[in-house]
């Protein structure tokens, strides 16, 4: 499947980043170029076409910096206002240029464009480029990559088994761990490259690294914690019965992981009702939620299905708690069983996590979503050894998803970045603005696209990234 863009190894991205940052410093100490700087952030209008000038003047009008302040306004912020419509057919989007009053890690004011009221207050010019909510990783393992170190990839024929993996996750994970938490900053920076600034990362929880890597992953969201939200599932990868890991998942409850992870029941642990009784019950035990991994296609990862569901049915502390990531089994379900099954699904606001698979497996998220369950996604495996891909772009999951799975027009397009950002969307679907609103919290991205539909179809390029107000990625101009 082609999918209109070319992947770079890690090293390229690495290179870029490395130069990127050296052409960035090279510009601000005066030594660069326009054209470089243009290059380098996706800056679009007279900048990005000029030719590399030597007028001092115009060097000093087009810097582009990274914020510090905390209370500031940012210009030029085009936001979606409504949609342009022919007869029923929603044929374009509306855009405004503002002001964006931030302050304390909200949006204080949404203001006419370069209006400062306070004209003591800093303020930083956002290009013309479109504001979308942050976006949201829900899925991805930060302790166990290759990603930021030498490429490689893992020799994995046919017919490899998940026992297989298991049994290559134990002897990988001692010449991992020296690299936990260098890697995981990496990833996190490739991930605030793209507007992830939310996610939820699973964590090995295994009697080969003990708690080693939850400590490892522990220290680095702490020192990451102002520009980075992420939950910890505690994540049993080589089986929570078969590895005999539970006295260690409970210790990692209390050492302050969000979730108790799972993995399939009857593949790996070869005890269905046994495997998931006990996750729950570590759950219920230290008041937390699951997110169980459940890779099963056969009729016993239908049954699994069944089972939690039914559990959580019968067990009202489980309402609202429990994640079933892949969910493969879904896929093998007919129309009236999935509906069947989205609908108890949906009444106890049970959540899917899917890395929406391409290949043969068609995940019924569409028919989910429409019965009213909460769908998510996330990166899964950046460069490790299950997969050697992942770019950690929620944005080329929301294009995934897309393509696989909607019929494209404006309307659907735009409808389709909901996936990336936990279902904030800028307009609703009538083509009222709904996002940002006063006092929303100023966790956004800046993409050099002109609406949400054609950043989902064209994957755009994003130029600066924001929690909270505090701006983690990129840069802007003064
Ligand atoms: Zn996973």
């Amino acid at each position: 499947m082609n999918l209109g863009y070319t992947r770079i190894s890690t090293l390229e991205q690495d290179n870029r980043m490395n130069n990127a940052e050296k052409s960035r410093r090279e510009f601000l100490s005066g030594s660069g170029k326009v054209a470089a700087a243009a290059a380098l952030f996706g800056a679009t209008g007279s900048m990005a076409y000029s030719a590399p000038s030597t007028s001092k003047t115009r060097e000093t009008d087009n810097r582009m910096i990274a914020i510090k302040d905390k209370h500031y306004y940012l210009d030029n912020v085009l936001l979606e206002a409504g949609f342009v419509r022919d007869g029923q057919a929603v044929v374009g989007t509306e855009t405004e240029l503002k002001t964006l009053e931030i302050k304390g890690g909200v949006i204080a004011a949404l203001l006419d464009n370069k209006q400062h009221p306070d004209a003591t207050l800093a303020h930083f010019d956002a290009g013309g480029k479109l504001l979308l909510p942050a976006m949201r990783d829900m899925h991805i393992h930060l302790d166990k990559t290759f990603y930021g170190g030498p490429w490689r990839v893992n020799y994995r024929p046919e017919g490899t088994t998940i026992m297989d993996m298991i049994a290559l996750d134990r002897k990988l994970l001692p010449e991992l761990q020296p690299y936990t938490q260098e890697r995981a900053e990496k990833l996190i920076d490739l991930i605030q490259s793209k507007g992830s600034t939310i996610a939820r990362s699973h964590c090995n929880i295994d009697p080969v690294s003990g708690l080693k890597n939850l400590e490892n992953l522990m220290a680095v969201l702490e020192r990451r914690k102002s520009g980075f939200e992420c939950e910890i599932v505690a994540f049993p990868q080589h089986g929570l019965l078969l590895s005999k890991s539970e006295a260690l998942m409970r210790e990692a409850m209390q050492a302050g992981a969000h979730y108790v992870g799972g993995l399939d029941p009857t593949n790996v642990d070869g005890a269905m009702e046994k495997s998931l009784d006990t996750m729950f019950q570590i759950a219920l035990d230290y008041g937390k939620g699951v997110d169980i991994h459940l890779h099963e296609t056969s009729p016993a990862g239908i049954a699994a299905v069944n089972y939690m569901v039914e559990t959580v049915e019968k067990t009202p502390e489980l309402k609202g708690k429990l994640t079933i990531s892949h969910a493969f089994a879904l896929a093998m379900m007919n129309e009236q069983q999935v509906d069947n099954i989205a609908t108890r699904m949906a009444a106890q606001k049970i959540t899917i996590a899917s890395t929406v698979p391409i290949g043969k497996m068609h995940m019924p998220l569409k028919q989910l979503q429409e019965k009213g369950v909460f769908v998510m996604t996330g990166t899964d495996s950046v460069i490790d050894h299950w997969s050697p891909y992942g770019l950690g772009d929620m944005l080329e999951k929301a294009n995934l998803y897309a393509q696989l799975y909607v019929r494209a027009n404006e309307l659907t397009l735009s409808r389709s970045l909901g996936i990336a950002t936990g279902n904030t969307l800028p307009l609703n679907d009538k083509g009222e603005r709904v996002w940002p609103k006063v006092q929303d919290e100023a966790s956004f991205v800046l993409v050099d696209a002109s609406c949400s539909a054609e950043a989902v179809a064209r994957i755009s390029p994003r130029t600066a990234t924001f929690h909270k107000g505090e701006m983690v990625w990129g840069a802007v101009g003064v």
